[in-house]
């Protein structure tokens, strides 16, 4: 049993002076397997009075000690990389090839944001005026809990590279986790106060840095639905937000793609992180004429999927998070049921012999239309919603037509058509025949799916204010 009752604020582990206990469990086996004393109001308030107090100095820290800071965190992470993927398996469920990858990648953001503030520039002529763009100061950071390393290290390392101050709060269900990650940066030498984690729950330490005047911005990572409540919270003290919201992803495949691989891939990106991902590819939008081809194909491919505990070898989907999670996934296969979509592959219920987690069956659902709750609701777990188009404009109505514009995929063999097709939809990122990375590039959503952008020089730009100075070479 793993016990939790320390924050760290000010460089320091502290006892919380909250007292609410929470358990953590193992969502591949419901077993209890820590416990976090979390903190309240006046730990976040005593978290911010240290990051506003660290500000003073590390703002003023040059280029240089902020990019050897940015190569220690990636050094630390490096050094513990086996202890912070064990906890992920354990805590998370995720698989643990998956769990390895997403630890590296976080790893990374480090390196990346020390080669993007290597050419960002801090001070820009502007005609007559001089532009400084300014740390803008104590920033709250708040993550979800399915990929926690690297939501946390995709707003921290902007916000180093920029010398602004932090209070992280991270998901209440990942405080194992973040305890690991917590006692990785403690080791990279970083000065006190410059980054502080509460453990505790959204509307309480979450909804303190929302409302606080000392943090000059949010940078949130979950649901649509918590991104507008921090958006009215946080108009009072006018702060700038970057909103990482929801998505629920159209993956276009038009009429010549090559459909043996399109749509194995497809399937593949649609369960990628147990389908517990804003990213994913979640609406399947085929040519009517080869849905019968298309069920196929989706067939074929969960076959030979693996669903099971994350530490057995092979497996590509494990457990949901936890109940609630579980439940929402098991609602909306029912929903589809009962909207009238058809069931091509799984349904409700546990996968067989896998009743003793959250684990849910990978279900795949055709005849889908644009208003069945399926097509239009984020799931977020592993259920893949089919639609069909007769003509590519409509392709393009239906792949436009949600609240969200998070990531869009299009598969063809004509390069001119998929750019074309790309290029018309209303989305953050769209990724064509496959699925490419770039960490540099923004990432970030076009209407309900977000504000701003994370990742690269874009990135680095939402932790900073610019300052003209008029009259600055002039003598009196
Ligand atoms: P969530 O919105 O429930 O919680 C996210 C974080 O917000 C948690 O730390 C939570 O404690 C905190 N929170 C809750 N209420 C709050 C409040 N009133 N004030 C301040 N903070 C509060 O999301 P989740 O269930 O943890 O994660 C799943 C969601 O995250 C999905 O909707 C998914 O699409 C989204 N997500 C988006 C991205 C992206 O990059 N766009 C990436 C991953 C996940």
């Amino acid at each position: 049993m793993i016990k939790i009752d320390q924050l760290y604020i000010n460089g320091q582990f502290v006892i919380p002076n909250g007292t609410e206990v929470q358990d953590l469990i193992n969502p591949s086996t419901k077993e209890i397997i820590g416990r976090v004393t979390l903190g309240n109001e006046q730990d976040t308030r005593d978290a911010i009075a240290a990051a506003k107090e660290a500000f003073k100095t590390f703002s003023k820290t040059t280029v240089e000690e902020r990019s050897e800071m940015l190569q220690r965190l990636h050094d630390v992470m490096m050094d513990h990389f086996e202890a912070l993927n064990q906890v992920a398996v354990d805590e998370y469920g995720a698989p643990e090839g998956a769990t390895a990858a997403r630890t590296l990648y976080a790893a990374k953001n480090f390196l990346h944001n020390k080669a993007s503030l290597s050419e960002f520039q801090f001070e820009k002529r502007m005609g007559k005026a001089k532009v400084v763009l300014e740390p803008l100061g104590v920033i709250g950071l708040i993550t979800p809990w399915n990929a926690n390393y690297t939501h946390i290290s995709t707003k921290l390392a902007p916000a180093i590279a920029a010398g602004c101050t932090v209070v992280i709060k991270a998901s209440e269900l990942s405080a194992i986790q973040t305890q690991v990650i917590t006692e990785c940066f403690h080791k990279a030498g970083i000065p006190a106060g410059v980054i502080n984690f509460v453990h505790g729950r959204g509307d309480v330490v979450g909804a303190e840095l929302t409302r606080h005047p000392d943090v000059a911005m949010i940078s949130f990572t979950g649901s649509s639905q918590v991104g507008k409540i921090i958006g009215r919270d946080a108009a009072n003290t006018m702060k700038r937000l970057v909103l990482e919201l929801g998505g629920k992803s159209p993956n276009v495949i038009l009429d010549d793609a090559d459909f043996n691989k399109a749509i194995p891939m497809s399937v593949m990106t649609a369960f990628s992180n147990s389908g517990q991902a804003c990213h994913v590819g979640s609406r399947l939008i085929v040519p009517e004429h080869r849905l019968e081809e298309v069920k196929r194909l989706v067939k074929t491919t969960i076959d030979g999927i693996k669903v099971g505990s994350p530490r057995e070898a092979g497996v590509y989907i494990g457990p949901m998070v936890n109940q609630k999670q579980y439940e929402t996934v098991q609602h909306y296969i029912k929903l589809g049921v009962d909207e009238g979509a058809e069931l091509v592959v799984g349904g409700e219920g546990h996968p067989e012999g896998l009743e003793q987690g959250y684990f849910v069956k990978p279900t795949v659902f055709a005849h889908v239309t644009m208003d069945m709750s399926i097509a239009k609701e984020e799931i977020f777990g592993p259920v893949l919603s089919i639609l069909t188009f007769k003509t590519e404009e409509e392709a393009i109505e239906i792949a436009n037509n949600s609240i969200y514009g998070l990531s869009a995929y299009v598969s063809s063999s004509d390069l001119e058509a998929a750019n074309r097709v790309a290029s018309r939809i209303v989305s953050g990122r769209v990724l064509i025949n496959g699925l490419h990375d770039e960490p540099t590039a923004p990432f970030g959503g076009f209407k309900q799916s977000g504000i701003g952008r994370e990742f690269g020089v874009y990135g680095l730009q939402e932790y900073v204010e610019p300052k003209t100075i008029l009259g600055h070479d002039v003598v009196q």
